[in-house]
């Protein structure tokens, strides 16, 4: 089947009692047993839960995985990914990961003993420099956030292979409808379901896929044993989200893209950062793993830190907040918002600067987006 068709008919679970369309809601947190050793396959929520395991259905079919777990964040699946190390492991992680990411990296797994090293993963060689006898994980995000840097997976997949070890990207900024990085020979994929996947910013949710059954059962058994799991009802309205996933991605990248234009040649703007602009540095990468080139971008204003925080506040269709991929067009200023939690030296490292914004196009109509960034430059 085509994507959009797994996209609405993946894990739909029709219920036979009444004969539903869509998945019902189970909120029921256990289940009773006929005997005292059966029951109808599911038997506390925590560990199972037929509303979740249709959400966990659909996402497999869509990012072509063996097994799914819906976990409570994007940042409760990264965890449980990470949940797979012990002391002493080594894992290369690209230098710009999202902020969460960083901060539970940086400030609580490395002080559990999980040993990483942060480097620049569009440069090869420093990837391949960084590995020790001990690395176990290279840890992908491309598109990159605030940078949009695209790092080649197919190239880092080598590299893993290489030395043993494994891959897992965050799939976050894309979706599965764009770029598919277990098709690719990646390993686990993460993804803030908050995003794209759910679409409607309703949602606080997560993910993880993975590529093996080997993979799939431990995540699961580490799922239920840390509790990291998602709520029924937030499964219900991440599987009603996803089925439109396919034409929103098209639309809403249509118009980032006619954005990444008008912003490249405005004169108050210094630089635009977006895949799709064949000025981008790693655009040919992008053009080789992506079927699309995504719906966020940022750009530096030619001005400092007030021009910047200027454009934030004077959008209006815009909205001032955190996140990205929903329906609504949102703007912010990495400094302040997104990568608050990195140390201003780390900060500099990633090449994030004071007169940067990053913005997620929503779906309004692009012509609206365009006139409201033009007032606010
Ligand atoms: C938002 C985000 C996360 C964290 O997800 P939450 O749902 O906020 O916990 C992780 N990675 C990326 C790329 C994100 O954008």
């Amino acid at each position: 089947m085509h994507f959009e068709t797994r996209c609405v008919h993946g894990g739909v679970h029709k219920d036979q009692q009444y004969n539903s369309v869509t998945t019902p809601i189970y909120p029921s947190s256990t289940f009773s047993w006929s005997d005292t050793t059966t029951n109808s396959g599911y038997d506390y929520t925590r560990s199972g839960n037929p509303t979740r395991k249709a959400l966990e259905e659909n996402l497999t079919a869509l990012e072509g995985g063996a097994g799914c777990a819906a976990t409570s964040s994007g940042m409760s699946a990264i965890h449980c990914a990470m949940a797979l190390f012990s002391p002493g492991d080594h894992i290369i992680v690209p230098v710009d990961v999202y902020g969460g990411t960083f901060r539970l990296f940086d400030r609580f797994l490395s002080e559990k003993g999980l040993v990483f090293s942060f480097v620049d993963m569009t440069d090869h060689k420093a990837v391949a420099d960084a590995v020790t006898p001990s690395t176990k994980c290279l840890w992908i995000e491309t598109p990159s956030n605030p940078l949009l840097k695209v790092v080649d997976i197919r190239a880092m997949v080598a590299i893993a292979k290489s030395c043993g070890a494994i891959t897992i990207c965050d799939n976050t900024f894309l979706s599965p409808y764009l770029q598919r990085p277990l098709e690719l020979g990646v390993d686990l994929v993460v993804h803030s379901t908050t995003k794209f996947l759910n679409g409607h910013s309703d949602v606080v949710g997560g993910c993880v896929v993975s590529k093996s059954e080997e993979h799939a059962s431990r995540i699961a058994w580490l799922c239920n044993a840390l509790g990291l799991a998602c709520s029924p009802f937030d499964a219900w309205l991440v599987l009603r989200g996803v089925k439109t996933l396919g034409c929103r991605m098209e639309a809403q990248q249509a118009s980032a893209m006619k954005i990444a234009q008008f912003l490249a040649q405005h004169p108050r703007i210094r630089h635009v950062y977006y895949p799709g602009l064949e000025s981008h540095p790693q655009h040919a990468t992008a053009v080789s793993q992506q079927s699309g080139f995504g719906a966020i971008l940022s750009f530096e204003v030619n001005g400092d830190r007030s021009l910047a925080e200027q454009v934030c506040v004077k959008t209006r269709l815009f909205d001032m907040a955190i996140s990205v991929g929903g329906i609504e067009s949102l703007i912010s200023f990495p400094t302040t918002m997104s990568h608050a939690s990195m140390s201003p030296e780390a900060r500099a490292a990633a090449g994030i600067t004071e007169s940067l914004v990053r913005m997620s196009v929503g779906l309004e109509h692009v012509n609206d987006l365009i006139a409201d960034l033009e007032q606010a430059l």
